[in-house]
């Protein structure tokens, strides 16, 4: 198994983010957990390193809507680590409100987190994800955002997974022109336990931290494709 590859996970305080974390340190990964709370990060890393004596992992502040936090995150990563093999861009947020009853506001805050903040560190990040040999990029989806499953209700967070999936296939196209090596996923980690997935979810954060780190783990995992526990999903 492969080990003390650097991994950035985005929304790292709780739920998936945290599971992600604790999943990559125990198999021997250098983890970069990034949360926007700057003290329930600290005090994230503060618990693993306890839990993972060996393990390495570092705390930045990142606010993935701020432009200015995704420099100063990339910054430090070039400066310590100097490259990066897989980013992991789970923060998100969830409105439950229909199409009509959704705001103006909602709309636009589900777009800024789950699409523009992915959109931004995808971008910013090609430079470091380059020095790697075994480049990816992990955009975390959700089945809500299939087209041909499509349903009811949690309309702008519908429309923004759709756009992540989007997002996801132009940036693999992309660089598959450009013939680099970089790949790019996206990827349901199933109904999750956790604040958004609610007590009714059958899954556990660690379990949904497992379906997303497939292709992280994976050495046959076609770049572009939309997988949930290594299975592909209907767009
Ligand atoms: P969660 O428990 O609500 O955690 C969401 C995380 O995202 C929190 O750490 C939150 O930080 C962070 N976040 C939100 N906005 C942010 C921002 N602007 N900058 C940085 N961090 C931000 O949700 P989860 O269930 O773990 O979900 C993780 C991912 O899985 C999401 O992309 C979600 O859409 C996807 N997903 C979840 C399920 C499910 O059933 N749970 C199903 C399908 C897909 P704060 O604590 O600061 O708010």
């Amino acid at each position: 198994m492969k080990k003390g590859h650097v991994v950035l996970v985005t929304g790292c305080n709780r739920g998936i983010g945290f599971a992600a974390c604790e999943n990559l340190l125990s198999k021997g990964h250098a983890v970069i957990a990034t949360a926007r709370d700057k003290k329930k990060g600290e005090q994230i890393v503060k618990d693993l390193k306890v839990k993972y004596p060996k393990g390495k992992i570092r705390f930045i502040k990142l606010d993935i809507t701020a432009q200015r936090d995704v420099t100063k995150c990339f910054n430090q990563i070039e400066k310590k680590e100097g490259k990066l093999d897989c980013l992991v861009n789970n923060a998100g947020i969830l409105y439950n409100e229909d199409l009509e009853a959704t705001t103006n506001s909602q709309l636009e805050k589900t777009l800024q987190t789950n699409l523009i903040g992915p959109f931004m560190m995808c971008r910013k990040f090609l430079p470091l994800l380059r020095k790697s040999k075994d480049a990816k990029i992990i955009n975390v989806t959700s089945q809500l955002g299939s087209l041909e499953n499509s349903g009811i209700d949690f309309a702008a967070y519908r429309i923004s997974k759709t756009g992540l999936n989007s997002l996801t296939r132009t940036l693999h196209f992309d660089l598959k022109n450009k013939k680099e090596k970089i790949k790019v996923f996206c990827v349901c980690p199933g109904w999750v336990h956790t604040d958004m997935g609610g007590p009714r979810a059958p899954r556990t954060p660690a379990q949904g931290a497992k379906s997303i780190l497939f292709p992280f783990y994976s050495k046959t995992a076609k770049s572009g494709s939309y997988l949930q526990d290594g299975k592909k999903l209907p767009w």
